[in-house]
């Protein structure tokens, strides 16, 4: 069994990606290909923005929201503590300061009210200028944004969506990638939409901020790439990607997403007596980047870990080390108020195997084996 399975769906998709990228050999634009242009506005219309521009990986899309944004040394900007380096880590690229922010038990996403409480405390502590909210669509599931949105607006920050493992989730009918002042989102192949390698895009409705990131997403050009206006980066989606992803878009729209919430409203069915199961609130829809239950302890989220694993199943801890806890923060004063729920979490959350090929079969076997493990521990 894979804990996500690029192979089958390969097999699947075969004739169409073979064909997409034998296009592109036999037409040689490997950068800035034909197929690039088409896959930004594909990507534009589905997720319902103006604006699509993809980049090299998700965490250089960070990076160019940052820069467009001008975020800079003593800057706030508020993440939560229980998310993917990345996030944080962009931040402190730019010079600024993260500042983190408790989640929540039930959602694993950023808490309204520990936003609040960590704003407050920066304008009260008066050395920093808060900036700008990460919210983090965590294994799926879109972030509170009726309520991030009230907030951002009455501290007058700007509010970026890190859809990396959001794609394909949707509030209100709206799809992720679309609530950020900016949103980005990844294409490394186990997110919800993978390519063959490292990919991004970024999401906007400003032009301004458009502009701004096509330039810098190439060395800062202005009118061509050898005129070079400002200081940028090479962050550039190949073009075998956007071919690849075209036809992985197709058949993301098609089934893949409905396979997944299919898989995870059965284990869901299955487990809730057993274990505590993911909770998507009312009006919310999850492209299930993972599906991730949490154990009462960290011992028996370990022993069910170990169960599993004896009996061919594979799991994983997303994410073990809360954001404040990471070396490479240490020196900073980024945990400026309570950040337990994160602290509990990565003590005992489990991802199990989710993708759109995993059969009933081997779904049955992963529930009858977390049920053997809970009734043998009662
Ligand atoms: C994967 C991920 C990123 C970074 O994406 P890459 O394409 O690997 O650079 C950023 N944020 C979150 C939440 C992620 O899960």
């Amino acid at each position: 069994m894979q804990f996500r399975d690029l192979k089958t769906q390969y097999q699947q998709l075969k004739r169409e990606i073979d064909e997409s990228i034998a296009n592109v050999l036999s037409e040689s634009n490997f950068i800035s290909g034909i197929q690039v242009i088409e896959l930004e506005q594909q990507l534009a219309e589905y997720i319902g923005v103006k604006h699509c521009i993809t980049c090299a990986n998700g965490t250089d899309a960070l990076t160019l929201a940052f820069m467009a944004w001008d975020i800079k040394e003593n800057d706030a900007v508020f993440v939560p503590d229980f998310t993917f380096f990345a996030s944080g880590e962009t931040v402190v690229f730019e010079g600024a300061t993260p500042i983190f922010v408790d989640v929540e038990e039930r959602t694993f996403n950023i808490s309204p009210n520990s936003l609040r409480d960590a704003i407050n405390r920066v304008l009260e502590e008066g050395k920093l200028k808060p900036k700008a909210i990460v919210a983090v669509d965590l294994f799926g599931l879109p972030a509170n944004y009726d309520k991030i949105r009230e907030i951002a607006e009455e501290y007058h920050l700007l509010l970026l969506e890190d859809g990396a493992q959001g794609f394909g989730g949707m509030l209100h009918k709206k799809r992720a990638c679309s609530f950020g002042d900016i949103s980005t989102t990844s294409f490394f192949p186990a997110k919800p939409l993978g390519c063959y390698g490292d990919g991004g895009a970024i999401f906007t409705d400003n032009d301004e901020w458009a502009d701004l990131i096509r330039s810098y997403r190439i060395h800062g050009k202005g009118n061509d790439k050898y005129d070079n206006v400002r200081v940028g980066m090479n962050s550039r989606l190949d073009t075998i990607q956007a071919a690849i992803l075209q036809v992985k878009l197709n058949a993301f729209q098609q089934y893949e997403l409905q396979a997944v919430n299919q898989v995870a409203k059965y284990y869901t069915k299955e487990l809730k007596e057993y274990v505590q199961v993911p909770i998507i609130p009312e009006e919310f829809y999850s492209s299930w980047a993972q599906y991730s239950i949490l154990l009462e302890s960290r011992k028996q989220r370990d022993g069910l870990q170990e169960y599993l694993k004896k009996n061919g199943i594979p799991s994983m801890i997303y994410y073990p080390k809360a954001m404040h806890k990471q070396k490479a923060f240490q020196e900073i004063d980024c945990a400026i108020t309570d950040l337990s729920i994160t602290e509990i979490l990565c003590d005992r959350v489990l991802a199990l195997p989710m993708h759109p090929y995993l059969d009933k079969r081997e779904q049955d076997k992963v529930i009858w084996s977390i049920k053997e493990y809970m009734k043998s521990i009662k």
